[in-house]
C-alpha cells in the first residue's frame, strides 16, 4: 500500500471530562446515565444525530424482555408512553423469546430525556478517529466533526462503539467477527388480520418467502455471494396495529469495519428489502395496500471487533457459573451472568467496554449481544469507570465486591450468593 505523510498539526482540545463514553447506543446511554448518577462529568460522543444505535438505526426494534437494573428504567419509560408492546402473532421460533416491540422513534426522544436528566454532556454528530495514549494509559480521544479536528481529555474511556473502535485504536487485542448482515424495514398499512386469517402466525409468511425464492418468484444474489444462505425473513406486528417490521434477509461473509465491504452491503441489502417489500404486496393477503415507512438508516451489522478481554467466559459458563465478581445478570434466551473482565480490555488502562463489543466467546455472544445484555454491561462499564475515578484506581485494580454494592443499590439484581 502506497502512504502519503499528513504535516504536524496542532489539534484543539475542546474538553475535559472524568468519564467520556464513545458510542451513544443502548449500551453507550446506559453507561454514561449510570456514571453521571455516581456524581462525575460525563460526556457522551455520537456519530449520528440520534441516539440508540442498532435499535434506532437499523430498526432492531423486537427485544427479549427489558429487565433487571436499567433495563426496567427504559422498560417503564417507554410503557409510560404506550410504545412498548408485546408482539402477537409470534411463531414457534420467536414465541418462546417474549418477544417486545418497541417505537423507535419515541426511544430516541426518551435516550437524551435520560442522558439530559443525568447531566450528562451529548456530542453528536462526531466521529472518533483516534486517541490519546502515554504509555498504556488511555487519556482520551481525538474525534472529528464539522468542527474539524479535536481532542477531548478524559480521565476514564468507555468504548461502547459496538465495533470496539477505541480499544482497537488504543492498540488494545481485538478479534474480528463476521455475522450476517440485515436490512430491516417497516411497513405500514398492512392489515393484519387478513394476513394471521390466511397464515396463522407469522412463520406463515416466512414460508411464502422461502417458497417464493424456491420458486424464483423473489430472486437475490445468489450468485454474487455463493455464501449467501436462503434469507431468514422475520416479520413482526409492532406497536402499532397495521405496522409491521420485516427482516429482509441475511447477507453473509461481510467485515462490517471495513468501507467497502459495508457498501456492497447497503447496497445488495437495499435491493433485498425492495424486492421482499414487492414480493410480500403482491403474494401476501393482507399487505396489498402497505407501503414501505422507513428503511434503516444503516444496514443491521450484529458484529465486527470483539475485545479480547482479563475473562472470555463460554456459553456454558454464561449460563452456569456464579462467577465471584458477576458484574451483570441479565436474561436474554436465558439467564446469564457476566464477569467483570468480560468488559475489562487487556493492555490497555483507564478504558472499560460495553455493549456487543465485550468479551466472550463467539458462541456466548450470540446471546450476550442482544438489547438487554448490552444495556446491562453498560451499566456495569459506566458505574466501575465512575467508581474507579472517585477511589484513585485503575478499573482493573477497582475492588469489585464495591461496584456490585453500588450495582444492587441501582436495582441490578445480581443473584450473588444464590446458587444456579
Ligand atoms: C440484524 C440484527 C438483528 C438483531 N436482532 C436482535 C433481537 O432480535 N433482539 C435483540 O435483543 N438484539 C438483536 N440484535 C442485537 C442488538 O440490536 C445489538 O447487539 C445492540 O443493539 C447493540 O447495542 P450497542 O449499544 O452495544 O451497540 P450499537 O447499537 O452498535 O451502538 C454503537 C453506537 O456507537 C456509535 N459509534 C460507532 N462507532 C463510532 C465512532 N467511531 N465514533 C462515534 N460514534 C460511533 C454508533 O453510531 C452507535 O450509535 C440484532 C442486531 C442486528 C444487526
Amino acid at each position: 500500500m502506497e502512504w502519503i505523510s499528513e504535516p504536524e498539526r496542532k489539534t484543539p482540545v475542546v474538553a475535559e471530562v472524568d468519564v467520556l463514553v464513545c458510542g451513544g447506543g443502548i449500551a453507550g446511554v446506559a453507561a454514561a446515565v449510570c456514571a453521571a448518577r455516581q456524581g462525575v462529568d460525563v460526556m457522551l460522543l455520537e456519530k449520528y444525530g440520534f441516539l440508540g444505535g442498532l435499535v434506532t438505526t437499523s430498526l432492531v426494534i423486537t427485544t427479549t424482555p427489558l429487565n433487571n437494573g436499567i433495563n426496567l428504567e427504559f422498560e417503564r419509560r417507554l410503557k409510560e408512553k404506550s410504545v412498548y408492546a408485546p408482539c402477537r402473532y409470534s411463531d414457534e421460533i420467536t414465541k418462546p423469546l417474549h418477544l417486545h416491540a418497541i417505537d423507535p422513534e419515541i426511544l430516541k426522544y426518551e435516550l437524551v430525556n435520560m442522558l439530559r436528566e443525568s447531566g450528562v454532556d451529548i456530542l453528536l454528530h462526531t466521529y472518533i478517529v483516534s486517541t490519546i495514549k502515554e504509555d498504556n494509559r488511555l487519556n482520551g480521544i481525538i474525534m472529528e466533526n464539522k468542527a474539524g479536528r479535536q481532542a477531548v481529555w478524559a480521565r476514564m474511556v468507555v468504548d461502547a462503539t459496538g465495533d470496539a473502535d477505541v480499544a482497537a485504536l488504543a492498540g488494545a487485542p481485538f478479534r474480528l467477527v463476521k455475522k450476517p448482515m440485515t436490512m430491516m424495514f417497516n411497513m405500514v398499512g398492512v392489515d393484519v388480520a387478513r394476513a394471521m386469517n390466511a397464515m396463522g402466525n407469522w412463520g406463515g409468511i416466512r414460508k411464502l418467502v422461502k417458497e417464493g425464492i424456491e420458486r424464483k418468484e423473489l430472486e437475490f444474489d445468489l450468485g454474487i455471494y455463493p455464501e449467501f444462505g436462503a434469507p431468514g425473513v422475520y416479520a413482526e406486528q409492532l406497536v402499532y396495529k397495521d405496522e409491521v417490521n420485516v427482516w429482509s434477509g441475511n447477507l453473509m461473509g461481510m467485515n462490517g469495519v471495513d468501507p467497502r465491504d459495508l457498501t456492497q452491503a447497503e447496497i445488495t441489502t437495499r435491493e433485498h428489502a425492495m424486492r421482499m417489500a414487492i414480493f410480500l404486496k403482491n403474494k401476501v393477503p393482507g399487505f396489498e395496500n402497505a407501503r414501505i415507512e422507513y428503511t434503516s438508516t444503516q444496514v443491521g451489522v450484529r458484529a465486527t471487533r470483539q475485545i479480547i478481554g482479563e475473562a472470555s467466559p463460554t456459553m456454558d459458563e454464561v449460563k452456569n457459573i456464579r462467577f465471584e465478581d458477576t458484574v451483570a445478570k441479565p436474561y436474554a434466551r436465558n439467564e446469564m451472568r457476566l464477569p467483570y473482565g468480560s468488559i475489562l480490555p487487556q493492555n490497555v488502562e483507564n478504558l472499560l467496554a460495553a455493549g456487543r463489543c465485550i468479551s466472550a466467546d463467539e458462541e456466548a455472544m450470540g446471546q450476550l449481544r442482544l438489547i438487554p445484555v448490552c444495556s446491562a454491561t453498560g451499566q456495569a462499564a459506566g458505574t466501575a469507570a465512575a467508581l474507579s475515578l472517585k477511589k484513585g484506581v485503575a478499573p482493573r485494580e477497582l475492588d469489585v465486591l464495591s461496584l456490585q454494592e453500588v450495582l444492587m443499590e441501582q436495582g441490578m439484581e445480581l443473584g450473588l450468593g444464590v446458587k444456579m
